[in-house]
């Protein structure tokens, strides 16, 4: 999972994109990066590791400040799916020669990159934002140098899921979604100025101008001048990422014409509707169960109070590897005692993964006096991996594969009662008749998918 920026025009491209980067942060936070093309025709880049004020400081983008006639650019924030935790791949990553260079920046997975990669003759790649940069590179080559007819072909070569935004030597930006529209992404323009984003709510911010989504196979090209709007000819079945509504996307963000935090909501009266349970109080996860408990608590009428801190400031628990997981959680949450003490919980959150981080909160609401815990998740048991662009672990990790009976995985997370959302009831909550559900079905949008090779196939 990832973030991708972008900006053209006559503004300060490097500010621009970071700003809109930094409201991006949730996508990413292991690298970032910023590439941006002057009138020239050349290409610069600076990428480091860590939180967008770390890798692209002052200090670390003195050398772009410097440049003169930037153009525009594009930019990344990273959180890996391919590639191990430390083997940060910063994107952009710029390939080329004279006659043309490319900055590729994406968000998604390419899960046949290693076959793709010997397929086309690239050798032992390193993940998949490597082989995608070097693939577009090698079909615009083949198409007379030029990105967007080398988009246009792009899916029939990829299984998987990528929303990206490409910045040439000619100069100019390109963004491109798959046809699938798996993950989001957006523009804004008006004025000869091109915003990018991931999220709606980036631009909402960073931008004076309206934005739009980009449409599930749409390509969008600006070199300043002229806009183009132009379409893969190759359909795909369009099934949205039905995660993004449950996790990844912020709460102020629209997906598809659905705001996040209104579906949210309705995935918490669903949940309350299809699994009620007695209790005294609602208390949220922090901050991923927020939205979903206010409608727990609204359709239940169960009062809702916040009885879990989170500190933000201490890193993600879920991408550390296993033995860090336990020790980050110690320092991540704290318990309001006067809140939970001699009281029946209702303990909401938006997913269960591996497990972890439930077991470890309920545990510590009965160690300060909650006399029963009981679990509601608003979305349905988290059974299968992602290759269009979610990190979870592989399925012997997830607590849902390896329990398939509900008693066992309130046993295994030491709740009194576990309830789910049904994919009918995530379904009405977000709204739209077309969503990819594979996590929790196993059902993914491509045909003759060998899910235990591609398993195998990805190092995390
Ligand atoms: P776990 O401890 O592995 O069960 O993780 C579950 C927690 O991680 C939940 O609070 C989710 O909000 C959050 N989560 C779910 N999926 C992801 C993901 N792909 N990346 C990061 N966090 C996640």
């Amino acid at each position: 999972m990832c973030g991708i920026a972008g900006y053209m025009g006559s503004g300060n491209a490097i500010s621009i994109i970071t700003s809109i980067l930094l409201e991006l942060q949730h996508r990413g936070q292991e690298a970032a990066g910023i590439a941006v093309a002057t009138r020239d025709g050349s290409i610069h880049r600076v990428v480091g590791k860590g939180l967008v004020v770390e890798a692209l400081s002052y200090e670390n983008l003195y050398l772009l400040y410097n440049l003169d006639g930037i153009v525009g650019g594009i930019g990344h924030v990273r959180y890996s799916t391919s590639g191990g935790y430390l083997d940060s791949q910063a994107q952009p990553i710029v390939v080329g020669d004279n006659s043309l260079k490319i900055a590729v920046a994406f968000n998604g997975t390419i899960a046949n990159y290693a076959s793709l990669a010997k397929a086309f003759g690239f050798g032992n790649v390193n993940g998949d934002a490597k082989l995608l940069s070097m693939l577009l590179y090698r079909l615009a080559k083949e198409l007379g140098n030029d990105v967007v007819e080398a988009l246009k072909i792009l899916p029939m070569y990829v299984v998987g899921g990528y929303s990206i935004a490409v910045l040439t030597s000619e100069p100019r930006v390109v963004v491109a979604k798959d046809p699938h529209g798996f993950r989001p992404l957006s523009i804004s323009f008006a004025n000869n100025e091109l915003y990018i984003a991931s999220e709606t709510a980036a631009l909402e911010i960073a931008s004076p101008y309206p934005w739009r989504e980009v449409l599930p196979g749409e390509i969008i090209s600006f070199d300043g001048r002229s806009l183009e709007q132009t379409k893969s000819p190759i359909s795909r079945f369009v099934s949205p990422c039905v995660f993004e509504y449950v996790y990844f996307s912020r709460p102020d963000s629209v997906f598809n014409g659905v705001n996040i935090y209104v579906s949210r909501v309705r995935m918490g009266e669903e949940l309350a509707k299809e699994v009620p349970t007695n209790g005294d109080v609602v208390i949220p996860v922090p901050d991923s169960g927020r939205a979903a408990a206010i409608g727990f608590s609204k359709v239940s009428g169960i009062p809702i109070e916040e009885g879990i801190v989170v500190n933000k400031y201490v890193g993600r628990g879920f991408i550390a590897p296993p033995t860090m997981r336990d020790f980050i959680f110690r320092f991540k949450y704290g318990f309001v005692k006067d809140v939970v003490n001699g009281k029946r919980i209702v303990l909401v959150d938006d997913s269960i993964v591996r497990g972890t981080t439930m077991r470890n909160i309920v545990r510590r609401l009965r160690e300060i006096g909650a006399r029963e815990v009981h679990v509601r998740v608003a979305s349905p048991p988290f059974r299968y991996p992602c290759f269009m662009g979610i990190d979870v672990a592989s399925r012997d990790e997830l607590i849902a594969w390896r329990l398939m009976d509900l008693d066992d995985i309130a046993r295994a997370i030491e709740a009194d009662s576990v309830g789910y959302n049904s994919i009918q009831g995530l379904r009405k909550a977000v709204g739209i008749p077309l969503l990819c559900y594979a996590c929790f079905t196993g059902l993914y949008p491509f045909r003759g998918l060998d899910v235990d090779a591609l398993e195998k196939s990805f190092v995390r």
